[in-house]
């Protein structure tokens, strides 16, 4: 079973959309499934503080280090195999080539900022890995994290179907993918390509390739450098 572990200051918003649909399906049948920690337990004093000001000044609340260590101590055994995933916009970027590799491991421990983020300490320290969903700023990490389950759990075996075991999407190719259409043939005046009604499997095959293609060049012309044109 593949186990996430997520540490946040808002265990109220999990499962939410994990607890739908796919996700929600694997779960209930036993594929994987989630701890969710709430930080404050770990707070200091009466008011169970988190977070104090910025060494140096500025606006904004930072989490401790020591607050959050000890969230972590309490929580992992010191051989816990999981990757620890610190959600930050100055980490790595997210990718599907990394959902699938993580989707293969023994599963997650997920960290969720708030504030101005974490004291850097701890980082260090407890061996988190920054990971980054895009280049924009969200007002915590609980987003992000469910962003990388999401993207995990979809591929862990049997969450999908055989038939849409997810070999043809978008960037597992290093492609965008092709268009998609159903009945009716004709919509307000817009047929199916013609390729795809023709019963003929390498010409759908060709026209799919060549549309990826096409949609790639025109919308993500960086996901074709350094990409072999075999
Ligand atoms: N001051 C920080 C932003 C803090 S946003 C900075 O400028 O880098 C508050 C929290 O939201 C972060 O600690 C992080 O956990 C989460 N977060 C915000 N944007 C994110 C992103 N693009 N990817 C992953 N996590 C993000």
């Amino acid at each position: 079973m593949f186990r996430a572990s997520v540490f946040t200051l808002m265990p109220d918003m999990f499962p939410g959309p994990l607890g739908a649909s796919l996700a929600g399906d694997a779960h209930a049948r036993g594929l994987w499934s989630l701890e969710t920690r709430n930080i404050r337990d770990h707070g200091l004093g009466r008011h169970r503080t988190v977070d104090d000001t910025p060494a140096g000044g500025g606006p904004g609340m930072v989490i401790r280090a020591d607050v959050l260590a000890s969230a972590l101590d309490a929580c992992l055994a010191a051989d816990d195999p999981r990757p620890r995933l610190l959600m930050s916009p100055r980490g790595r970027p997210f990718d599907q080539r990394r959902a699938r590799a993580l989707a293969q491991g023994p599963g997650l421990v997920l960290v969720c900022g708030r504030f101005e983020g974490v004291d850097e300490r701890v980082i260090a320290a407890r061996g988190l890995e920054e990971v980054s969903i895009g280049d924009y700023v969200l007002s915590g990490g609980e987003v992000a994290a469910m962003v990388v389950l999401d993207a995990c759990l979809r591929m862990l075996p049997g969450v999908m179907g055989k038939l849409e075991s997810g070999a043809e999407e978008s960037f597992e190719d290093g492609l965008l993918e092709y268009p998609h259409y159903t009945r009716p043939r004709e919509w307000e005046g817009r047929p199916i390509p013609e390729a795809l009604l023709s019963g003929d499997h390498a010409r759908i095959a060709r026209w799919r390739a060549q549309e990826a293609l096409r949609l790639t060049a025109e919308r993500r012309p960086d996901l074709l450098k350094g990409r072999d044109s075999g």
